[in-house]
């Protein structure tokens, strides 16, 4: 059957904000002026003031905004070669990339299968003399925060750093120390990701770093532009992590939409929730801020893969993340040092449905009826 409901088809996802994008990168032709324009520093404020965060510096992927974050804070004598940082096993790799790239260690928590982000009651054990920082991914959109967080890094004395590559928007109720309730405000620092496929995605890579901490943004926006601080002075060996113009102005155009592009992702979530009614699939937590980048359903009892080729067949794209964490990848032989059963259970039972604002409540109804009807 061909494909009636497809996962996320970025062509048709883009299409509305196609005019504005071209008229902002045709200025940019006119203009001759590629790189640390107008585009790039009024997407920093934009980003800046939905966090609600001192800065925003803007960079060239999500990958890179998380390692600029840690060698910033190598950089200013935070961290050193050696030290811990504390990450959730579930997480995309990228996470666990930039850790390791900075020769610090990724020190592995598992999975809570209520929230599918951190166990919290399994953080404290993993905090050794070394730790430095704790990092949260707020996966799949969701957000990983909570008051013993707070509370655990504040009496181990370690930063936190959240991986917000997939919940630009999203909100916690339990903010704790920093008052602010929005994703990327709520820690030391945190990094955004603009892949195409993310809520908000740029047409190639970018990236974003926010935080409260002058010294921080200070380092990071040094650290991206060759380690400069001001013409031919280098402050830092530093990288070339950049954001062009031309993907920060289409993401001006894009960042302007995330109210109706949250809405939309939360009202396909409400659907499903109600919808889907099937013992054999297990549907997420509603959790209050989600921003719902992927609803992930759960089929145990090794029916994930006859369950996707049932729904395929029914014209129902799905995806899977992620099916091996990243301590099961041949790059990482020697990442896990505990026991991660959740974590690895639960990579063999996720089924990513599509989500997304190219689909209203009706497809929402009829993809679930095709759910409810799996045996
Ligand atoms: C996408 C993603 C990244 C990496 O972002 P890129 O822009 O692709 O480098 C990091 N962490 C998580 C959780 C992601 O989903």
């Amino acid at each position: 059957m061909s494909i009636k409901y497809p996962f996320l088809p970025l062509r048709d996802i883009n299409r509305p904000y196609n005019a504005e994008i071209a008229a902002a990168l045709n200025d940019i032709l006119e203009s001759g002026w590629y790189l640390h324009g107008k585009y790039t520093e009024s997407l920093e404020q934009s980003l800046a003031s939905l966090c609600s965060t001192q800065h925003a510096v803007a960079c060239s992927n999500g990958l890179d905004a998380l390692r600029l974050i840690i060698r910033a804070y190598k950089e200013l004598g935070v961290m050193a070669d050696g030290d811990e940082v504390v990450v959730q096993a579930n997480t995309y790799i990228a996470s666990v990339l930039a850790i390791s790239d900075n020769n610090l260690r990724p020190v592995l928590v598992d999975t809570d299968p209520a929230t599918l982000n951190m166990d919290f009651s399994l953080l404290e054990q993993r905090i050794s003399p070394r730790t430095r920082a704790v990092m949260v991914v707020h996966l799949y959109g969701a957000p990983c925060w909570s008051e013993r967080l707070v509370d655990i890094a504040r009496r181990h004395n370690l930063k936190i750093i959240e991986d917000n590559a997939q919940a630009i928007g999203a909100t916690s109720a339990a903010a704790g120390l920093w008052g602010t309730h929005m994703t990327g405000g709520l820690g030391d620092a945190a990094a955004f990701s603009f892949y195409p496929t993310k809520n908000i995605g740029a047409l190639g890579d970018a990236g974003a770093v926010t935080t409260n901490d002058s010294a921080l943004a200070d380092a990071v926006k040094a650290l991206a532009n060759y380690g400069s601080d001001r013409r031919y002075h280098n402050i830092f060996r530093g990288l070339n992590c950049r954001m062009d113009e031309m993907q920060a102005a289409a993401l001006c155009v894009k960042l302007r939409h995330l109210d109706e592009v949250t809405a939309r992702r939360r009202a396909n979530a409400r659907a499903y929730d109600r919808a889907i009614d099937n013992p054999l699939v297990a549907k997420p937590q509603m959790l209050e801020g989600n921003v719902w980048h992927q609803y992930e359903v759960l089929v145990s009892g090794g029916r994930r893969d006859d369950f996707r080729n049932y729904l395929a067949d029914n014209g129902v794209q799905t995806d899977v993340h992620y099916a091996v964490p990243p301590h099961c990848q041949p790059c990482y032989p020697h990442l896990a040092d505990i026991p991660l059963p959740a974590t690895e259970r639960l990579a063999g039972e996720y089924v990513s449905l599509p989500i997304a604002e190219h689909l209203c409540e009706d497809d929402i109804l009829g993809i679930s009826n095709i759910i409810n009807n799996y045996r």
